[in-house]
């Protein structure tokens, strides 16, 4: 019977990071993942020798000295994954209502840039970016503290909802939008998305935003690759479907093939609820249970997945936020009639050429009860009524594109799409949620997960601890690795050096 220190479940960003800090700390992990590639959202895929990102398509904060700069250090990822950046002129452009904005990278440009549009508001501009460099950092994490939870929960960042404090910033409500119009990032919701969210993502990539060449797989290989040097295991096509316990703590997995794991610590990498799903122990409370249960998760998507035909489209070295409103917030409560009230178009490197995109991604987001007749069914096998339900989807987003960029469509070569049920099914969250658990300002302590299960030697990491993304989920990476190796060390070494590498 095979026997580790610490096994995880999943291989997501969340469970492949603790695995790292783990291996390198000397203990034996095993990651046992259902799917047959291992990354969960940053899994790829590839259609006529074009590789397309599902779930991470680019990063901030990495210039020396930034914080992932740090983290890839540590993670020995730079040599590894190749990045492009973005324009510092304008990383992300902004269509709202008809009118054009930009966010440009770095603080003092960001500002500039934006107060061409709002002259009479630089000031305003001023205190936002340092709002949010403040709010940023605000988890005890980043002072090399234990993360306190009930402290955190009343701290100024959470409590305050980004609405409220847009209220408080200004009251020009044309800037206010512009500053939340990439909330899509987090499936943001005005009364419910903590500060805290929209300030970590935002900073994240004012400071400098970048795309992964060739894909974001890259990163799990090299993850993977370091697991094993450091002799653990990774393995794929391995669901776990129990957790088992005593009467006082778990003790083994067992996989879907019958096969029992011991160990003598478990990390979780799946979504909480999915986690207790695995679990038939009283140690879990109901009212613990129920509370994970029906937690409210974000919203899910559907996306288009583009190849142009060679040498037609210019390269765009900027992601496009669309809104057909004059309002960024709620987009997720589109009715049949107006889908999509947004989407985010970006073009993904290209590999042979840069003048021209090969590639682009489009997402907009899609409600789960769309889908619900078909969640029964599983990848590839849905019928075709669902194959008409996306062609039909399909067709109403295309139209929008081209009346965004005209004449687009005829450079358009082949288009692949996947909806909600796609993601729920590659990355096992609940109805194909996108970032899981949404973050509500109002009730912090119920959707505030912490990295302590109810079974003393079983852990939660990943997107629904602390937050999602490639920096959210590193911060629950540590939080999680912090119940075994020296919170202040790993703290230290993984944000806040470089390993000497920029010196290089
Ligand atoms: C469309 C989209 C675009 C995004 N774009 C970006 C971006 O540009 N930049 C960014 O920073 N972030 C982005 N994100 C967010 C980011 O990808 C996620 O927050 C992050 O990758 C989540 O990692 P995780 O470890 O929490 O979980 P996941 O990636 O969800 O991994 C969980 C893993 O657990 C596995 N699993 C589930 N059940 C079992 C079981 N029973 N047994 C074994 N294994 C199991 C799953 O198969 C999966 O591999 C995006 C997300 C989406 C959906």
């Amino acid at each position: 019977m095979k026997k580790y220190d610490i096994v995880i479940i999943g291989s997501g960003l969340g469970g492949l990071i603790c695995g790292y800090i783990l291996g390198k700390n000397g203990y034996k992990v095993g990651i046992f993942e259902k799917q047959n590639q291992p990354g969960g959202c940053l899994q790829t895929f590839v259609r006529k020798g074009i590789t397309f990102d599902t779930g991470m398509h680019y990063v901030g904060s990495m210039e020396p000295g930034q914080l992932l700069y740090n983290i890839f250090s540590y993670l020995n990822l730079h040599d590894n994954v190749r990045l492009h950046r973005l324009d510092k002129a304008g990383f992300e452009h902004i269509s709202l209502n008809g009118k054009e904005y930009r966010f440009a990278m770095g603080y003092e440009n960001f500002v500039e840039t934006l107060a061409q549009s709002f002259p009479k508001e630089r000031t305003t501009l001023i205190k936002y970016v340092s709002d949010i460099k403040k709010f940023a950092t605000s988890s005890p994490i980043f002072n090399r503290e234990i993360l306190a939870l009930n402290e955190f929960y009343s701290h100024e960042a959470v409590k305050t909802g980004i609405g409220e404090y847009l209220d408080s910033l200004t009251g020009n409500k044309e800037l206010q939008n512009v500053l939340s119009s990439t909330n899509m990032l987090y499936a943001g919701n005005r009364d419910k998305t903590p500060l805290y969210i929209h300030a970590l993502i935002n900073n994240f990539y004012i400071q400098s935003a970048w795309r992964i060449v060739g894909g974001a797989n890259s990163i799990t290989n090299s993850l993977c690759n370091s697991i094993q040097r450091f002799g653990g295991e990774v393995f794929t096509g391995t669901e776990v479907n129990t957790i088992n316990c005593n009467t006082s703590k778990a003790t083994s997995i067992t996989l879907a093939n019958g096969e029992i794991i011991e160990a003598k610590y478990f990390i979780s990498n799946t979504h909480p609820a999915v986690t207790l799903n695995m679990l038939d122990s009283s140690l879990i409370k109901k009212i613990y249970r129920e509370r994970i249960m029906n937690v409210e998760n974000t919203i899910s998507n559907f996306v288009l997945y583009i190849e142009f035909k060679p040498d037609t489209v210019p390269y765009a070295n900027f992601n496009f936020y669309k809104y057909k409103s004059d309002n960024v917030w709620g987009c997720s409560s589109y009715t049949s009639n107006d889908w999509p009230r947004n989407y985010i178009f970006m073009h993904q490197v290209p590999l042979k050429n840069m003048r021209f995109a090969e590639s682009g991604v489009l997402i907009s987001y899609m409600k789960f009860d769309e889908v619900i007749k078909w969640s029964d069914t599983y990848l590839g096998k849905r019928g075709p009524d669902y194959k008409l339900f996306k062609e039909a989807k399909k067709e109403i987003l295309l139209r929008q594109l081209e009346n965004d960029f005209p004449g687009i469509r005829n450079n358009i070569k082949e288009v692949y799409s996947s909806s909600p049920l796609t993601l729920r099914d590659y990355t096992g969250t609940k109805n194909g949620s996108m970032y899981g658990i949404l973050k509500d300002k109002n009730y912090p302590e119920r959707t505030l997960i912490s990295h302590h299960t109810k079974v003393p030697n079983l852990f939660f990491t990943g997107q629904n601890i602390n937050s999602h993304g490639i920096l959210g989920v590193a911060v629950s990476a540590v939080i999680t690795s912090s119940e075994f190796v020296e919170l202040k060390r790993v703290v230290n070494d993984f944000f806040y050096t470089d390993g000497g590498r920029s010196e290089k």
